[in-house]
């Protein structure tokens, strides 16, 4: 079933209809397990690259920082999930893991999970994602002349000295291309040998995108409105406690993985992105997202499989507590994006 956001409770341009000049469209891509080739959008799928072109490489040491072998990530992410899926009592509580499982798990905790060491050597960066222009609309306000694939890779460590990291967040790279210049695509990419944090890891999900439209952070609003919109809520919440549906968390900001769209600051106070380059406040172009999100905006398919478990969503990723996001400039997308993190 494809997903699909639902309505909101209600819609908030009735009550304040100088909204309206604020709204953003945004695509939300519900990413979910599958297995994309580089010819599809995805989250942790191959990339289109070309075979001639280079893999990008991050030379930082790294502080030869511990971290983990991805197969080894993958393998303890096969087990905890197996164990989720198997049948059990209604009332369980957690998963039931083999004995052998339990062996397994056991000595994968050693070193708080953290088993293997980055010998220092330059680490190709790892694939996170790809977005073609045609599956995603409102990549096309974003994306520079005569392009139509964002690819989006990272170092899946931290400690990065850059805009381009955030919050101890891992360093990220936005490459834009145009398709049609690859004429004989990378046959197998290049995985780093070590990631610091499991949640780094993307597992290969397709997309499903689907537009929605997103109303900005309040603080970026003037304040009469703001202030307006704070005594409506009151007011409601008054009359239908906790029934009320709440501007930050259902009518303006969808939460999940999306393209453009407005940035929430619910975890800080509003911080403003400007262009390191030319001073021009940047817009948000992607949001990587850790999983959660306010009820209401939870997609229909996965309401239905609730029961199923895995760690931080389809993707696995957890960049941020709750999102990690990419700014770009609107003048030039040459100058440098930047990320910040909620
Ligand atoms: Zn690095
Ligand atoms: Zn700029």
């Amino acid at each position: 079933m494809r997903p699909t956001t639902p309505y909101r409770p209600l819609d908030i341009t009735i009550p304040f209809p100088e909204l309206t000049a604020y709204a953003r469209t945004a695509t939300l891509l519900h990413p979910r397990r599958g297995t994309p080739t580089a010819a599809d959008s995805s989250v942790g799928g191959p990339l289109l690259w070309p075979a001639d072109e280079a893999w990008p490489v991050c030379g930082e040491a790294h502080g030869r920082a511990r971290g983990v072998r991805p197969e080894r990530a993958r393998r303890y992410e096969r087990i905890v999930e197996a164990a989720w899926a198997r049948p059990r009592p209604a009332d369980a509580v957690g998963p039931s893991y083999t004995a052998g499982e339990w062996v397994e798990l056991d000595e994968m905790s050693d070193a708080a999970y953290q088993p293997d060491r980055h010998d220092g050597s330059p680490l190709p960066l790892l694939a996170l994602a790809q977005f073609y222009a045609r599956d995603v609309p409102d990549l096309a306000p974003f994306a520079p002349a005569g392009t139509d694939l964002l690819q989006v890779l990272w170092c899946p460590f931290t400690g990065h000295d850059d805009a381009s990291a955030h919050d101890f967040g891992p360093s990220t790279r936005l490459i834009w291309r145009r398709t049609a210049d690859v004429r004989e695509a990378l046959p197998e990419q290049p995985e780093p040998p070590i990631v610091e944090r499991t949640q780094y890891l993307p597992t290969p999900c397709v997309l499903f995108p689907e537009r929605v439209v997103d109303y900005p952070f309040a603080d970026y609003l003037p304040k009469e409105l703001d202030e307006r919109i704070q005594a409506w809520e009151d007011a409601f919440t008054e009359r239908a406690g906790d029934a009320a549906p709440l501007y930050q968390y259902d009518l303006s900001l969808a939460p999940g993985w999306k393209i453009g769209g407005w940035d929430s600051w619910h975890r800080t106070d509003l911080i403003r992105v400007y262009c390191g380059v030319c001073g021009t406040e940047m817009r948000l172009l992607l949001t990587i997202d850790s999983g959660g999100g306010a009820p209401s905006w939870r997609p229909y398919d996965e309401a239905r499989a609730s029961r199923s478990f895995s760690l931080h969503g389809p993707t696995g990723i957890r960049a941020a507590r709750d999102e990690y996001r990419a700014f770009v400039c609107p003048t030039d997308p040459s100058h440098p994006h930047r990320m910040s993190s909620q």
